[in-house]
């Protein structure tokens, strides 16, 4: 099973994706994450990427698309997986989508989580992560970005009929059950 789990910084994308992980035994791939870690890391990848993921901005298509497709070729992936921040763009969800039809597969699902704006804004500043990019300054171009490039990505999947929304607000176990639901 291929996942796509959708919505804007601060939806709870990541918190969700570690509960799908353990239920139904497939990996999450978060490429916020894998991004982050080459930072840290100081890797060639990390170093190009930096200053883009400090500024908010979206690291360019042809970079994240070709670290998915080299990253979901792993054995660890086999099963499946759930895409958390990718694809962002329409570029990227095409190219993808490319990608696994070359090789017979398909996204079963992409579940979109529902959070207005101002829960989203008060999520990221008080989650205390420490990352270079959770200042309101940057979370402002993060909630713009998302607006103009990564939310058309839902037109695509709606287009390729495998769209659906969920309300993103509640308890954990609450949108965990809602997720569920949909996937059953
Ligand atoms: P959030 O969803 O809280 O904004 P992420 O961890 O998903 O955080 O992403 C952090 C940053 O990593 C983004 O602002 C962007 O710079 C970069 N990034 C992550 N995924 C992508 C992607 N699919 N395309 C382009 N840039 C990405």
């Amino acid at each position: 099973m291929k996942i796509v789990l959708f919505g804007p910084p601060g939806a709870g994308k990541g918190t969700q994706a570690k509960l799908i992980e353990e239920k139904f035994g497939i990996k999450q791939l978060s490429t916020g994450d894998i991004f982050r870690s080459h930072i840290k890391n100081q890797t060639e990848l990390g170093k190009k990427v930096k200053s883009i993921l400090d500024s908010g901005n979206l690291v360019p298509d042809s970079v994240v698309v070709e670290l998915v497709v080299d990253t979901v070729k792993n054995p660890e992936f086999e099963k499946g997986y759930i895409l958390d921040g990718f694809p962002r763009t329409v570029v990227q969800a095409e190219e993808f989508d490319a990608f696994l039809q070359s090789t017979g597969s398909k996204i079963d699902a992409c579940i979109g989580l529902e959070v207005p704006k101002d829960e989203l804004i008060k999520r990221i500043l008080s989650r205390g992560e420490g990352r270079a990019d959770d200042t309101p300054e940057k979370v402002a171009v993060r909630l713009d970005v998302y607006e103009k490039e990564t939310a058309p990505v839902m037109g695509y999947y709606k287009k390729t009929g495998v769209f659906s929304s969920i309300d993103g607000v509640g308890t954990i176990d609450e949108i965990f059950g809602r997720i569920t639901s949909k996937l059953a």
